[in-house]
């Protein structure tokens, strides 16, 4: 009897638990789901034998190590997308290696991965899950922190580059793929009389700006970057792609709104864009020895800014001279009178870019061009603070930024510089009118600062990063003492060291955390993602 009721328990188990599918199954699967094309299923069921021997073979390994794993992935995938995988062995590995805006995230990645399309990302994130391969995610590049868009030789990096779609419907909505930099989606939109809210710099990437929030032009007008987006396709960790609009996913779709690369990979993003906006524009070079004027200047704009959310203004401090740029939403006759303390100071030197009435599209191409020649051979590295804004601040800040270079320049040759970028409360007001976002902005003026250093030399790296420090903690420690320091910290100008997420507010924090653990309930994006502002790094 009971070798009956065992025969009866294991056949039942058997119905019931089907054998696990291999991996070239799981594959075929996506590949069918998402109506992939029969190019796609004729080579993976072609190759499907070796794929599976060499999963089964990292399967049957008691501790693979993680540059197996790697090699593994880019073994399986090299079998699927041929051509697209970049080894050592390929031509074109160093150009890979070189996209990176910053000298220090040029990483040697096991392999270069390009998908194509959605289902090929869903493909190559299937192999990386099965293998438990290390991996980085890259769309533009330009995110200075070593191991985000990028990965040592332990890992692989799924390169999104050539994955550009364009398209805009009759309603003004752009679709664009992640491969995209922002002159692309600049260059189309103007092409159809709209404006896009993307980046100041033309060949930031348009994944890295948006998923970090997005710091555009005219903030006050429509909002950040991430306030435009509309629907976002994603790929989540399980290799199955959804949508996250308000209307579908809507807890994930907010959390994208500056929630970086926790939840997924985007594969596309539907952006409403706007009737194309004119602009009038100068970018003025000052001496700066005269900053306690220039900063006067800056906080009568800043003030300004509350009143016409038609004005934007960056203000660039180096140790000779300060890059002011000065945007209007309009064409006027004669400049704005808000921008009048600007044009009383005697310390102009030169400009950058001469008084132009253009458009937000001519206006991010002239900056491209008349931005001095960027140099491929330095180092980078940012940190972000926000403060409110305050001419005493300001000054205090600069003089410290004086003493600090005069530490450093007799032991290192190395660029110091920051960015005061005023946002307007009605930026955050705008943000909120398109059903908000994750960041958990205050609508009051404040200041999002951005500081850089720059330098060459690999040898000197500890002591640059001792230079950011001291910028960052000496900013922090003057605003502190005068009330001025706002907790957040802009992901897209902010260092690894920083707890970004952890700035958004213990609510926000929450709900990402909440977002994360149902669509990723495996920690794909925790464990195995390289780096990022990762929630699991908040303690
Ligand atoms: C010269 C320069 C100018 C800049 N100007 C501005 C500006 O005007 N406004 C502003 O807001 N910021 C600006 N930035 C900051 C920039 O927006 C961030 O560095 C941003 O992260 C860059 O995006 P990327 O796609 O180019 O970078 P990447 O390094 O490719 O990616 C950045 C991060 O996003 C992740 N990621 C990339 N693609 C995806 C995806 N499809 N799905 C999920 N995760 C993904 C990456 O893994 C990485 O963690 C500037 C930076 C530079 C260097």
């Amino acid at each position: 009897m009971a070798r009956v009721i065992f025969a009866l328990c294991y056949l039942a188990l058997f119905w019931t638990k089907p054998a696990l599918a291999s991996l070239s199954e799981d594959l075929l699967n996506i590949v069918s789901i998402n109506l992939g094309p029969s190019s796609l299923v004729n080579q993976i069921t072609e190759v499907s034998e070796a794929i599976d021997k060499a999963n089964e073979k990292i399967i049957d390994l008691v501790a693979p190590t993680i540059a197996q794993r790697a090699a593994t992935s880019c073994l399986i995938t090299n079998l699927i997308f041929d051509q697209n995988v970049h080894t050592k062995a390929s031509p074109n590995y160093t150009e890979d290696e070189d996209i990176n805006w910053s000298q220090t995230c040029r990483l040697p990645a096991a392999c270069f991965i390009h998908p194509q399309s959605t289902v090929e990302v869903a493909i190559a994130l299937k192999v990386i899950t099965a293998t438990g391969t290390k991996f980085s995610i890259r769309g533009g590049g330009h995110n200075p922190n070593p191991g985000f868009g990028s990965v040592d030789s332990q890992g692989v990096l799924l390169d999104l580059q050539d994955m550009k779609i364009m398209s805009i419907d009759s309603d003004g909505t752009l679709h664009a793929g992640p491969g995209h930099r922002w002159i692309d989606l600049y260059e189309f939109s103007a092409a159809n009389n709209r404006t896009v809210k993307g980046g100041r710099t033309i060949d930031v990437g348009v994944p890295g700006f948006i998923l970090g929030g997005g710091m555009p032009f005219f903030p006050a007008l429509h909002g950040l970057g991430a306030d435009s987006v509309l629907n976002y396709e994603i790929v989540l960790a399980n290799s199955t792609v959804v949508n996250a609009s308000h209307d579908q996913n809507p807890e994930l779709f907010r959390a994208l709104k500056g929630g970086g690369s926790n939840f997924g990979i985007v594969t596309r993003f539907d952006i409403q864009t706007y009737p194309l906006l004119r602009s009038q524009y100068v970018v003025n070079l000052y001496n700066s020895s005269d900053y306690l004027n220039i900063f006067q200047a800056t906080i009568k704009v800043q003030d300004s800014m509350e009143l016409d959310p038609k004005i934007d203004m960056y203000v660039t401090v180096t140790p000779t001279v300060v890059v002011v740029g000065m945007f209007y939403a309009d064409w006027v006759p004669q400049p704005p009178a808000a921008f009048d303390p600007f044009y009383q100071l005697e310390s102009l030197v030169g400009k950058m870019v001469p008084l132009t009435n253009g458009t937000v599209t001519s206006l991010a191409v002239d900056l491209g061009a008349n931005t001095p020649q960027y140099n491929a051979r330095l180092r980078r590295i940012p940190t972000a603070v926000t403060t409110t804004g305050d001419v005493e601040l300001y000054i205090q800040n600069h003089e410290h930024f004086l003493k600090i270079l005069d530490t450093v320049e007799p032991t290192f040759a190395a660029n110091l510089s920051y960015t005061i970028q005023p946002v307007a409360s009605t930026t955050v007001r705008e943000g909120n009118a398109r059903r908000g976002n994750s960041l958990g902005l205050h609508s009051i003026p404040q200041i999002w600062w951005s500081m850089v250093v720059e330098w060459a030399d690999k040898k000197n790296d500890l002591q640059a990063q001792q230079t950011l420090n001291a910028l960052d903690s000496n900013l922090r420690s003057i605003a502190n003492s005068r009330d001025e320091l706002i907790p957040f910290q802009f992901m897209n100008d902010a260092s690894f060291m920083q707890t970004v997420l952890d700035s958004y507010g213990s609510d926000n924090l929450a709900r990402l955390r909440s977002v994360a653990a149902h669509y990723d309930p495996t920690a794909v994006f925790q464990e195995l993602q390289n780096d990022g502002f990762l929630l699991h790094k908040i303690k």
